[in-house]
């Protein structure tokens, strides 16, 4: 068993199984068997049991929003929010089911079609930033293509899957089709990824683990999707809305307290504005509300470890150009912290996965692009501009999945979302997760 804590009081709050590698089998075994029987489920069955899935995490909102914040130490405020997109994925999906279909196309001799066709077991490793929230943008689009599943929670936040596998029994979705199993990544994880009977890993985490599932993958030429890390720039050009991009940019990095991969935490902004907008964005990151986060107005909690606080803090050098206040006593406390740094700086190339942000300077459009591009990762990022189409230009110019112009956000249910370079490959959310999920079957019928 392995002890589940709180990172705000450092106390245990469950005791979960550690599977071992032949527990993985057996569940793939009973994944692999309720395959069948769910595939041939007809759409709009399968509709309507993800949308009653759907409505019952809407009844239980509030009690999966409390076992999410105690359990990965995030604010209540927060969690309300991704649990509330749990269940608008599961509509979004139920709605899905019966509006992914294939083609006919004109040849000589007869008819072609195309079937989307489920991939069959597929195997899902998510991290411990959102819980819950990723889990379901791959189980949505997974059980929405008539695939089953089995769902490893990160070691460190494991309550929300296995409260969710017990609502999916309740609304009726066969035993089999969604299973959860708990245990070491180095273990169950590792087991999904090698089984032969495993057809797809839907992998979030790590750029480091990312390449061990791509290395692993390619034992049974498995089929992979890889959301990985971040190090998204936040571009402020001086004709900006000043006030609003400083009131904005500490929510896009110290947001879930800095541990999310679309973080913007290279904060570039151009030179002629650099210091107004630094002192606006002191007095941003100062009215960020930490502490508690049973308290409905705290805006960033805890990060989530001990050894992760360790590794946040080894990032920053010196004297930072702001640090913000944390409580004393016990949980894994970092302040929101501001670095001025150059681009070459390793706290401007390395992911920190915590709250804490480099600004950095530029002096023309061209150098803005310069500097946000030259990184490994592609996964977010944001423009701030009055002049539309410098907006464009620089969104066209920029390498990387995932942006926003006059705005920090990231994610919607409806569009599509994901990593360049070393941030990853695939997409999740909207209708092109469905691609990921499903297998394009070609054939033809002669009609001579
Ligand atoms: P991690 O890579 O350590 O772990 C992710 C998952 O992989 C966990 O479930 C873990 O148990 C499992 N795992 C670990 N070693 C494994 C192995 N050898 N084989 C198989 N599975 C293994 O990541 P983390 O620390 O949980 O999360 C933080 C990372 O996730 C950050 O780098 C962050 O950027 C990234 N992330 C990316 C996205 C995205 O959508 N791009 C979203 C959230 C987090």
């Amino acid at each position: 068993m392995t002890a589940v804590l709180n990172p705000a009081t450092e106390e245990t709050i469950a005791e979960v199984e550690a599977h071992s590698a032949e527990q993985t089998d057996e569940t793939v075994a009973r994944a692999k068997a309720a395959f069948p029987a769910w595939r041939a489920v007809a759409p709009a069955d399968r509709a309507r049991l993800l949308r009653r899935l759907a409505t019952l995490v809407e009844e239980h909102h509030e009690e999966l929003s409390r076992i999410e914040s105690r359990n990965a130490g995030k604010p209540i405020a927060g969690a309300r929010g991704e649990i509330g997109m749990v269940a608008q994925v599961f509509h979004f999906y139920a709605g899905a089911v019966d509006k992914h279909y294939g083609e006919t196309i004109p040849v000589a001799g007869g008819v072609d079609m195309t079937f989307r066709e489920p991939l069959g077991v597929v195997g899902l490793i998510v991290p411990w930033n959102f819980p819950l929230n990723i889990s379901s943008w791959k189980l949505g689009p997974a059980l929405a293509c008539g695939n089953t599943v089995v769902l490893k929670p990160a070691e460190l936040t494991p309550l929300s899957a296995l409260r969710l596998a017990e609502l999916a029994l309740e609304v009726g979705i066969p035993e089999g089709v969604l299973n959860v199993v708990t245990g070491k990544g180095s273990v169950v994880g590792q087991r999904l990824i090698e089984h032969p009977d495993v057809a797809k890993i839907g992998f979030t985490g790590s750029t480091e683990v990312g390449q061990q599932v791509m290395r692993g993958a390619a034992g049974t030429i498995k089929r992979v999707t890889l959301e990985l890390g971040g190090k998204s720039a936040n571009v402020v050009f001086a004709d900006a809305d000043l006030e609003k991009a400083a009131a904005s940019a500490p929510y896009a990095v110290f947001d879930n307290a800095g541990q999310d991969c679309c973080a913007r935490s290279r904060i570039l902004v151009e030179k002629s504005v650099y210091d107004r907008f630094a002192e606006l964005l002191v007095t941003a990151t100062r009215g960020v509300r930490v502490g508690d986060p049973e308290l409905d107005d705290t805006e960033m909690g805890p990060l989530i470890s001990a050894a992760h606080r360790e590794t946040v803090a080894s990032f920053v050098e010196g004297e930072p150009f702001f640090r913000g206040d944390v409580p004393g006593g016990k949980g894994y406390w970092y302040p929101a912290t501001l670095v001025e740094a150059r681009p070459d700086d390793r706290i401007a190339r390395e992911e920190v996965f915590g709250p804490v942000a480099a600004l950095i300077p530029f002096t023309d459009e061209a150098e803005a692009v310069r500097i946000a591009n030259d990184s490994v990762y592609g996964l977010s990022g944001s423009i701030w501009t009055r002049d539309g189409a410098r907006a464009l230009r620089v969104a066209r110019a920029l390498e990387t999945g995932v942006l926003s112009i006059n705005s920090n956000s990231s994610v919607r249910v409806s569009t599509p979302f994901g990593g360049f370079k070393q941030s990853g490959f695939g997409r999740e959310l909207g209708m092109e997760a469905m691609a990921g999920y499903s297998e394009v079957k070609n054939v033809f019928y002669s009609t001579e």
